[in-house]
């Protein structure tokens, strides 16, 4: 299995948390026995029962969610059953359309479902562990989470952000988890392996909140990105374009063939309006580069331009290391590039009167 730790632990938690739907679909009885269900899950199916039955005495929500789901006749529960089991094999097949089927069922259904996934979700993973069976650790909470996750490949994006790449002291301490599809809106994806990552709390909080990807009117997943399916760096380039005060962004497709990458971009861009906030960033590129190259007071233009390339392949080179540098990297490529005549021009000629000087 090259399956990445983080992503088996959620998965067998995720498993542990379908098991009971099962077997809440399977039960004739009108409440949740403790005998039946340890008969159905020997071993950690005493963990569950024993949030149960704590919360019995605080009143907290995961015994109501939990008596309200044997409130429901069998055919009922089976149905919820067979939707979350849907539900959570979103990202096993993205050959074919793919719609949610949670969001369809009956109100009080989608409430009982929420809280008891926001029950597990806010005080099992965030602020406390989980204790069963198959756990790659005894116990397993959010700051295991954090650690597993940022092993590996994904080391290097412990002191960024995946999204918008600002730096961050250390993510596995700032940064929030965050739900691609929100917790609010498909609650038994709140511990989904394939649902959750770290992102800033810029991105998180100001941005993504808790957007819908069918705000847009769009109900087939195969229209955005889906994390750990697709790396967005690869699949959309950074367009610049030169506008009367100010540089700016827009994103296109890497690969126009690509199916429904507009569609993809446009909901990414919903997202996290990346490419507005990127544009503010430009400004004090071009200052940068405009007087560290006036300094270096190339002689003609291909001098400027063999500067400029030089730079950018360092800065290409060290991205595995400073990955905060892309964007800025992007932008010397098309100084040094389309630009060329008119950032030469610039760096020569200071003042208003930009004069293109040919060789
Ligand atoms: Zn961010």
């Amino acid at each position: 299995m090259d399956i990445r730790n983080h992503e088996a632990d959620l998965k067998c938690i995720n498993d542990y948390l379908l098991s009971f739907f099962e077997f809440a679909a399977n039960s004739s009885n009108a409440v949740f026995d403790e005998n039946e269900w340890l008969a159905f899950k020997p071993g950690d199916g005493k963990w569950l029962y024993s949030r149960y039955k704590r919360e019995v005495q605080t009143g907290n929500r995961i015994k109501q969610a939990i008596d309200g789901i044997f409130a429901m006749d069998k055919p009922q529960r089976n149905v919820v059953y067979q939707a979350i089991a849907h539900d959570m094999k979103f990202a096993e097949d993205l050959a074919n359309s793919f719609e949610f089927q949670t969001i369809q069922l009956e109100a009080k259904a989608q409430e009982l479902i929420k809280a008891f996934f926001l029950y597990f979700y806010e005080n099992a993973l965030s602020s406390s562990w989980f204790e069963i069976d198959g756990l790659s650790m005894p116990r397993f909470g959010r700051d295991e989470f954090a650690e597993e996750y940022f092993k590996g490949e994904n080391e290097n994006i412990r002191f960024i952000c995946p999204v918008c790449l600002q730096t961050v002291t250390d993510g596995m301490l700032e940064e929030h988890i965050e739900h691609y599809f929100p917790k609010a809106y498909i609650p038994c994806l709140a511990l989904h392996p394939n649902n959750l990552y770290f992102i800033c709390g810029v991105c998180n909080g100001r941005y993504k909140q808790d957007k819908k990807y069918s705000d847009n009117g769009n109900t087939d997943i195969r229209k955005i990105f889906l994390p750990y399916a697709d790396t967005v760096k690869d699949k959309v380039a950074v367009k610049f374009e030169h506008k009367i005060k100010e540089d700016t962004i827009d994103f296109v497709p890497a690969d126009i063939n690509e199916d429904y990458i507009e569609d993809k971009i446009e909901t990414f861009n919903y997202y996290f309006q990346l490419p507005q906030r990127w544009s503010k960033s430009l400004e004090r590129y071009n200052m940068t580069a405009y007087r560290k190259y006036k300094r270096r007071n190339p002689t003609n233009k291909e001098k400027l331009k063999h500067m400029i390339e030089k730079d950018a392949k360092d800065i290409r080179t060290d991205l595995n290391i400073r990955p905060e540098m892309y964007l800025e990297g992007q932008y010397l490529e098309w100084l040094g590039s389309v630009q060329l005549r008119a950032f030469y021009s610039n760096v020569k000629h200071e003042g208003k009167k930009a004069v293109v000087v040919e060789d």
